[in-house]
């Protein structure tokens, strides 16, 4: 039988529409459909456990899975709320489900900082990070530990304020609370534990985090291309964000103009497009890369 790499991934939840769109970009085919643990990829020695994004650390930790995608919030809990050190750290950060462990409050109580949360109540999902940042401040508070719902906490009066996950704050606003401290900023991580991998496994490892890094440096890389006065190549070449010398050929029967191509691994802002156009560049095209491998 191959050694085939098994891969834990958030079943259903806001990392899991996000995980199998990097993993399909990577080349894996498979499919996801009714309540099975175990997707197989048909085009490449691995296996998918489709579990809930609580259990990945562990699962990672005691060889249930190779490897794994979690929130690095859910990771970070895991380790400080399990009884002995979890075998699991970060091997790649994958920059999409990002958001922020906040502390907040109603913005009329008598929570508006920090250093208000002695002798009060916070309620959170998030008890061992919590713990952490209350130690390290050296702050005196009660935890109240939630499965979820824990923006209502202070309105049913269980707590005075929470400490929960935010990405834009609505959900906060709606309930009349407001951020006043963030403890933990996170992103979407691969984990590994240290324990070797057998050659077969360690060979599609390396494989699919290549492919990975591809997909992450692409997704921001475009491909420029426009025409350009002569006497300007350098002005634009200055302006051309993150790329390497430009391709420049001539144009047919236009003497005085030539036309540039670059492969630009930075964000192309709208500004960029018309600080190139005020140096004189015509017809510019931007256009999408959608594989890299250097
Ligand atoms: P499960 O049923 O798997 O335990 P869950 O309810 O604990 O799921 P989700 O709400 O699906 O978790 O969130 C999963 C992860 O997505 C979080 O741990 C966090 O890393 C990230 N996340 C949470 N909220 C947001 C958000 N608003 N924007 C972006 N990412 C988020
Ligand atoms: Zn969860």
């Amino acid at each position: 039988m191959t050694d085939r790499l098994r891969i834990s991934l958030q079943k259903k939840g806001r990392l899991a529409e996000d995980s199998f769109d990097l993993l399909r970009k990577c080349g894996l085919r498979f499919s996801i459909r009714g309540g099975g643990l175990l997707a197989r990829v048909k085009n490449m020695p691995v296996d998918l456990l489709l579990v809930r994004d609580d259990d990945i650390p562990s699962f990672v930790a005691n060889n249930a899975s190779d490897i794994g995608i979690v929130g690095e919030n859910v990771l970070v809990e895991e380790q400080l709320s399990s009884k002995s050190p979890l075998n699991a750290k970060i091997t790649m950060r994958l920059g999409f489900s990002r958001c922020k462990l906040c502390l907040a409050a109603s913005t009329t109580g008598k929570v508006q900082s920090p250093a208000d949360l002695n002798g009060t109540r916070i309620a959170t999902t998030y008890p061992g990070v919590t713990a952490r940042y209350l130690a390290e401040q050296g702050l005196d508070a009660k935890l109240v530990e939630m499965k979820g719902a824990v923006e209502l906490a202070p309105s049913i009066g269980i707590a005075e304020s929470i400490c929960d996950l935010v990405s834009s704050g609505a959900t906060l606003e709606a309930n009349g609370l407001a951020a006043f401290e963030t403890i933990l900023e996170s992103e979407a991580v691969l984990i590994q534990s240290d324990r070797e991998l057998s050659p077969a496994k360690a060979d599609i490892l390396a494989k699919l985090m290549n492919r990975i890094d591809g997909v992450l440096k692409s997704a921001e890389t475009k491909y420029i291309m426009l025409n350009a006065p002569k006497d300007a190549i350098e002005a634009i070449t200055d302006l051309l964000p993150g790329s390497d010398a430009p391709t420049i050929m001539p144009l047919a029967g236009q003497g005085d103009l030539v036309a540039m191509q670059a492969v630009c691994t930075e964000k192309v802002f709208w500004e960029t497009l018309e600080g190139l156009k005020a140096l004189g560049a015509r017809a510019i095209l931007v256009l999408p890369i959608e594989k890299m491998m250097s």
